[in-house]
């Protein structure tokens, strides 16, 4: 089985989410044999069916942080990864704010899962031949972390929700960088990367792919396709705008 990742979503900020001008439902990573749920924000379910993705074939969930747009459909892919509850099987990793205060994930269903993990910063994980770790914890206004996976070949880094700080990019080294890229212009009082700090931190990190995705407004506007292709030019790093249901070979990095 060739790894792969699936875009079930490219939306960032609340109106695109809310009006569904582009999906929502997160990332669907194929690695190693092992199938991963990467922050199911809404319709997750939807668009996973619709895919043919099965949660009963997943080993686990990961929530990067409690926004509802990471979050929303936690609870039911729990429900579907468990078969209904009726086995007890998967692992859930998320931050302790999302567990705890004010909680997005459901009592009733934790004793579903087979094993619930609490993500934190320089702590690592491993589920079959996948290692994963939180390398920083990001700043955005609930407790946030990006996620870096290595598999037997490749190591994947996903820089999610954060504002741009010093230091950011040391964390994410690897053949493909997958950036949430909700704001075309930097400044403001905005937690989140535009395109043009997406930009400097492809160039410095060099990855073999960089992809953009979680577009806000913003972005949408300026068409990402062609931010993704000023980008290129400007880090010559290969960087790809994600389309709702598009499906990254990795093969295409070796
Ligand atoms: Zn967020």
């Amino acid at each position: 089985m060739p790894d792969t990742i699936t875009f079930l979503g490219t939306a960032g900020a609340r109106l695109m989410v809310a009006n569904q001008i582009l999906a929502s439902g997160g990332l669907w990573l194929d690695l190693a044999g092992v199938e991963l749920l990467l922050d199911p924000g809404p319709g997750t379910l939807v668009q996973a069916s619709k895919r043919k993705l099965r949660a009963s074939k997943l080993e686990a969930i990961i929530l990067s942080h409690r926004h509802l747009d990471h979050s929303a459909d936690v609870n039911i892919m729990i429900e579907a990864m468990t078969e209904g509850g009726l086995k007890r099987r998967g692992a859930l990793f998320a931050p302790r704010d999302a567990l705890e205060e004010d909680p997005v994930i459901l009592h009733y269903l934790r004793s579903y899962l087979e094993r619930i993990e609490i993500l934190e910063e320089r702590r690592s994980y491993r589920i079959g031949e996948v290692s994963f770790h939180a390398p920083v914890r990001h700043h955005h206004p609930v407790e946030t972390y990006g996620l870096v996976f290595e598999t037997p070949r490749h190591t994947i880094s996903c820089l999610v929700d954060t504002r741009f700080f010093e230091g950011l990019c040391l964390h994410y080294k690897g053949d493909l960088l997958i950036l949430n890229v909700v704001r075309l212009e930097p400044g403001g009082p905005f937690d989140h990367l535009s395109a043009a700090e997406a930009g400097e931190i492809i160039k410095r990190l060099e990855p073999k792919v960089a992809i953009l995705t979680h577009f806000g407004m913003t972005m949408w506007r300026a068409k990402p396709w062609e931010v993704a292709s000023r980008l290129s030019d400007e880090t010559g790093v290969r960087v790809i705008a994600a389309r709702d249901g598009m499906i990254f070979d990795l093969a295409e990095l070796d």
